[in-house]
């Protein structure tokens, strides 16, 4: 099933430099670029981004650090695009993170983990409109569609 879904650079990746890694790692796994911007987050969009956490201790702490610099969010599409980028993002404390995953490999935090991955369709869904216009979503076709997937895949 074709999903789109919603990757945020926090600011641990811009001060970290990592900007270029982690898209190049998208990028080379296969997933189709739909949208990508630069905005400095505040504290409404956060509360309503994170409203589950709400009653966590560390809640203030999370969106602050999620306002000490500007991020990037970035829109992603291919087939089962929210796993895979939740696959390739791994488990939100960044010490225990698997390597050769991106908090794995970047992170030794459990706030300071690099990026948001969408956790599941319904969630990418709310998360891409919360971030997107839709006249800032692109629909094209990857010229390397053939090479990236079986016909069978792509229905
Ligand atoms: P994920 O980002 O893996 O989907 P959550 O939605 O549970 O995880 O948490 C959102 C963000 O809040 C995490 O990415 C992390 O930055 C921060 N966070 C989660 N748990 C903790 C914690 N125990 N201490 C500090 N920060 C946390």
């Amino acid at each position: 099933m074709l999903e789109q879904t919603l990757v945020i650079l926090k600011p641990s990746a811009i001060q970290r430099e990592l900007v270029g890694e982690v898209i190049s790692r998208f990028e080379r796994k296969g997933l189709r670029l739909c949208g990508v911007k630069m905005l400095q987050l505040n504290d409404a969009i956060l509360s309503e981004h994170y409203a589950h956490l709400a009653d966590k201790p560390f809640f203030p702490r999370v969106k602050q650090a999620m306002m000490a610099s500007p991020v990037i969010v970035i829109c992603w599409e291919g087939v089962e695009a929210v796993q895979v980028v939740r696959t390739m993002t791994g488990a939100t404390n960044g010490r225990l993170a698997v390597s050769g995953t991106i908090r794995g490999d970047f992170s030794v935090s459990n706030q300071e983990n690099i990026i948001h991955t969408s956790d599941s369709p319904d969630n990418a869904k709310e998360e891409i409109k919360r971030f997107f216009s839709p006249t800032e979503l692109f629909d094209y076709t990857k010229i390397s569609s053939n090479f990236l997937y079986a016909e069978s895949e792509k229905l």
